[in-house]
């Protein structure tokens, strides 16, 4: 190994620095893997590109209502290709991944029918889209049930087909674990979850929120029976580039039916400028396969760094990834937010920034969030973050290149060390030695 810790990091302690190497080493075959997946994706990616004809003018704005904005239009077509979807909906206007998540439920659902959750309870963001005031999901008469997961954390497939009801419409399955600590679902897991809903009742929608999950694995939602998928563009397939946005992608009267409910029915997808043209969103796109592999294998890294300093870890270094977050349990409050403070510190953006434990609306636990970003909050850049509950996890994810990744988790697990968070004597399980 021709790295000398030192030479980054002065008086790294000699147990950081050997569980870095060991780790570095331990990885090098799941990196493999995810490259291959990259590599896949950017030939998906790019076909889909070229297939479409993009070209310069597909680049320029538009104002006004955005009637016949073709760069707009050639968007949705390379989307709706990669997703391998009959639509697609991708706009600027929309604000968030919640956002496009909300489209697609108002979009699809209608008083009287019910929503299910496969999984559980759905991302803390998406309760008060479901219940409550506001203009919720309840108030125009769409009820709602949640099917646990197994105690594993997995799917209870039974139990999911058993909760159909009559007016069951739409069933909300999310493939990344968001703030539990539940296994994010694989694609073939997602499939398998809406194999089992169309066998009691086809006409039931599988709606996925892909938050996280885009281009981790080859396949998307959509291609394993998906009827509607959303995401945002700040997070995977925008791949740092795109400002802001988000998409919906699917069938094609249902991806209507969530343009109807973003802008106005009758209108729909027809209107909506591309303010300041579309080049970022395009190029976010092809960056994307690339940049998440970036992230993922920062991933792995940081999971088999954190596991040998004796943290618990999830998923471990050597699982296959479906979504880019790594949770480390860090075991105690102090431990979590000298944590997320270091990770700010190693961010090229607001390093000088002090997070603290804040009160969220949605949240009932203190939350901290370290993210020191080019685009406020995105998550496909390096961030940290979690809720003030046992086992203080905090949700480590994004990073646009695998160097920033590795160089934040050496930092944050000096700090820890120095500030005697780290515990335990560095554990390596025997089997886990590095070849
Ligand atoms: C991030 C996320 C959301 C919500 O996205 P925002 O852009 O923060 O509104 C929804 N579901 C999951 C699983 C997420 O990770």
């Amino acid at each position: 190994m021709l790295l000398n810790w030192n030479e980054l990091f002065p008086d790294l302690p000699e147990r950081l620095q050997a569980a870095a190497t060991a780790a570095l080493a331990e990885v090098a075959p799941h990196w493999q893997r995810v490259e291959a997946i990259a590599l896949y994706n950017q030939a998906k990616v790019l076909a889909a590109f070229q297939e479409a004809g993009v070209a310069d003018h597909h680049f320029y704005p538009s104002s006004g209502y955005g009637l016949d904005d073709p760069g707009r239009e050639k968007l949705e077509e390379v989307y709706a290709t990669v997703f391998r979807a009959e639509a697609a909906l991708v706009r600027w206007q929309i604000a968030s991944g919640t956002h496009a998540i909300a489209l697609g439920l108002f979009g699809v659902l209608r008083p009287g029918d019910e929503l299910l959750a496969a999984v559980g309870a759905p991302y803390d963001s998406l309760q008060p889209v479901i219940r409550g005031g506001g203009g919720s999901l309840a108030e125009w008469g769409v009820a709602y049930r949640e099917v646990p997961t197994r105690p594993d954390g997995y799917p209870d497939l039974p139990a999911i087909q058993a909760a159909i009801a009559p007016r069951t419409r739409a069933v909300l399955i999310q493939r990344s674990r968001g703030y539990s600590l539940r296994p994010s679902l694989t694609v073939e897991q997602v499939g398998e979850v809406v194999a089992a809903v169309k066998a009691v009742r086809s006409d039931v929608l599988c709606l996925v929120d892909n938050c996280y999950g885009e281009f981790a694995e080859s396949r998307e939602p959509i291609e394993v029976g998906a009827d509607l998928c959303m995401g945002s563009l700040i997070k995977n397939p925008g791949a740092g580039l795109a400002p802001t946005g988000g998409y919906v992608v699917g069938r094609r009267e249902l991806v209507e039916q969530a343009a109807a409910r973003l802008t106005a029915p009758g209108i729909a997808g027809e209107v909506g400028a591309s303010l300041t043209g579309n080049r970022l969103l395009f190029q976010g796109l092809f960056l994307a396969p690339h940049t998440v592999a970036e992230a993922i294998c920062g991933a792995h890294f940081s999971a088999a760094f954190f596991a040998r300093l004796g943290l618990k870890v999830r998923p471990a270094f050597d699982e296959p990834r479906t979504d880019l977050i790594q949770a480390v349990e860090l075991g105690s409050a102090e431990a979590l937010v000298a944590f997320c403070q270091a990770v700010q510190r190693s961010s090229p953006v607001g390093a000088h920034v002090l997070p603290v434990p804040e009160r969220m609306a949605g949240y009932s636990d203190p939350v901290i969030m370290a993210a020191g970003t080019f685009v406020q909050g995105s998550s496909i850049e390096l961030s940290a973050d979690g809720p003030l509950r046992p086992p203080y996890a905090a949700y480590f994810q994004g990073g646009l290149t695998r160097q920033h990744v590795i160089l934040a988790a050496v930092r944050a697990a000096r700090e820890l060390h120095s500030r005697g968070l780290l515990g335990a004597e560095a554990v390596a399980p025997p089997d886990r030695e590095p070849r």
